[in-house]
């Protein structure tokens, strides 16, 4: 196994504000990140944006500025998101940034000289806000499949990539690595598409001038798309950074919309194959979120902006709702009474409850202290909670976060039902100090435990809960942090406020 991790999110392109849809992909790399972190990996998590396009350049002269002021305010407020939902990511690329700009220069003048590169025209339809090449048969009722925009017809000479000399290279990349594309339903498809064949790409536009120069034409700019796709390894200072690239790159995975799976899926391993670069070792397209069962649109009014969620409802609040609502890679509906239905529940009753009822009994029997553990109780959430960290991580090789999160919660409630079972105030009744100790010590041990298991998704609780358990300076690995017995008998308890108060409907 590697000791290294690296995650990617698309680039977000800069012509509007980041709403929940966004914020979503940023979020799950977030939590890859700091898992594999605390796994004890050297992690690299990059996002970033994707600046040029004719989309753009249209969009600043109407405003009356130049592309890079709007592509400098636009990328300001994605800063200020992440950083306001604590986002860890290690590097931002800009696509204006030199050093993007000079590796897609290295790789694009590469392909030139292997002959993959070639002249030829392109007359065909074009849709600009998605920035993509159509062809007749994709489209729906005369628009463009994506947006439902008519496209542009485009008559230009252009370069081509030549993609079809790949066709058989990408489908055996697929076949011998079967978990390449995930999930397995994305994976058929985008298969069953390249044994279909596949065509060239137009890769230079000549009839406007925001993008980076062609290496050798001046005429010509670099399609947005290739252009942007090369962010993922410019980042790792391909070609001159040879160790920061052999480091992370066998290690990628990328993280995309399902409506990105084309450019992500087909056209970039085979840049990557003509390159002669392995392709990335995983990318995984997810679904997309509805509000209240609507299609998110500005227009329509039905658009949520992550930080209003945060502000009324509290940043780990959001966080464990947008990775346990759905699984990763389904389409997911966001409504707020799922959301405070989540809070109140599994936050409130069960994990929140479990904290303040075990604290509580350790304050009034053991005088704030934490009890000497005693061997006959709780063998089986010793077991269960031991087990943690392995039930995790097969979980999340998936990226299956909402059964990750499943798994912790299992753990949670049965200890809640411990002390139904076990019934501590009965054994305080009966004088019974050795099993009382032994099963509050249990539940105690369980909680920090779980502490750890929540911290890639809700740090600031986790932190919160090892604060209350009087471990605010607990550090280290998870295969050390998430094995059984860590927590000192004697240790002073500081119980606190309510973790996760409850909020109304
Ligand atoms: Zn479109």
């Amino acid at each position: 196994m590697s000791d290294a991790y690296y995650v990617t999110t698309p680039i977000y392109y800069v012509n509007a504000d980041l709403h929940i849809g966004g914020a979503y992909t940023t979020l799950a790399a977030d939590v890859l990140a700091r898992y594999n972190r605390l796994k004890g990996k050297e992690t690299m998590f990059l996002t970033g944006s994707d600046e040029h396009g004719q989309k753009i350049e249209q969009a600043a002269r109407e405003q009356g500025i130049s592309p890079k002021e709007l592509a400098d305010r636009i990328v300001a407020g994605f800063k200020e998101v992440w950083e306001f939902l604590e986002i860890t990511n290690d590097d931002f690329i800009r696509t204006t940034d030199p050093r993007h700009e000079a590796t897609v220069q290295a790789f694009f003048k590469l392909l030139i000289d292997k002959g993959d590169i070639y002249k030829g025209v392109y007359s065909g339809l074009y849709c600009v806000p998605c920035e993509r090449y159509l062809k007749q048969s994709d489209l729906v009722e005369g628009n463009c499949p994506v947006c439902r925009r008519q496209p542009s017809t485009l008559d230009e000479e252009n370069y081509f990539f030549r993609m079809s000399a790949y066709q058989d290279a990408i489908r055996r990349h697929y076949e011998e690595n079967p978990d390449f594309v995930e999930p397995q339903s994305r994976r058929n498809e985008v298969l069953s598409r390249i044994r279909m064949g596949l065509e060239d790409v137009s890769v230079s536009r000549s009839t406007f001038t925001w993008g980076v120069p062609m290496p050798g034409d001046s005429k010509h700019i670099v399609w947005v798309w290739f252009d942007a796709l090369i962010n993922y390894i410019s980042a790792l200072g391909w070609p001159e950074d040879r160790e920061k690239f052999d480091t992370f790159w066998p290690q990628a995975v990328h993280l995309v919309g399902k409506d990105i799976i084309w450019f992500h899926c087909v056209i970039w391993p085979c840049m990557l194959l003509a390159a002669g670069l392995t392709p990335p070792k995983k990318i995984f397209a997810h679904g997309w979120w509805t509000i209240d069962g609507k299609k998110i649109s500005k227009s329509a009014g039905t658009v949520v902006y992550p930080r209003d969620v945060v502000e009324k409802y509290g940043l780990d609040q959001f966080r464990y709702f947008m990775l346990r609502e759905i699984p990763f890679g389904a389409d997911g509906d966001f409504s707020f009474k799922a959301l405070t239905g989540r809070i109140n529940s599994d936050l409130a009753d069960d994990l929140g409850n479990l904290l303040s009822r075990t604290l509580a009994m350790v304050s009034k029997y053991f005088n704030n202290s934490v009890p000497e553990p005693a061997d006959e109780a709780g063998a089986e959430l010793r077991e269960m909670a031991s087990g943690l960290l392995a039930a995790i991580d097969a979980e999340l090789e998936h990226l299956a976060f909402s059964r990750a999160l499943d798994r912790i919660w299992e753990l949670i409630r049965r200890c809640n039902k411990f002390i139904e079972d076990e019934k501590p105030w009965l054994l305080k009744k009966k004088g019974d100090t050795a099993k009382l100790g032994g099963v509050l010590y249990v539940l105690l041990e369980s909680l920090r435990i779980v502490s750890w298991a929540i911290e890639p998704v809700m740090p600031a609780s986790a932190l919160e809960i090892r604060r209350q358990l009087g471990i605010p300076d607990e550090k280290g690995v998870l295969s050390e942090l998430m094995t059984w017995g860590h927590l000192k008998p004697g240790t002073s308890i500081n119980r606190g406020d309510s973790l996760f108060p409850k909020v109304e409907q």
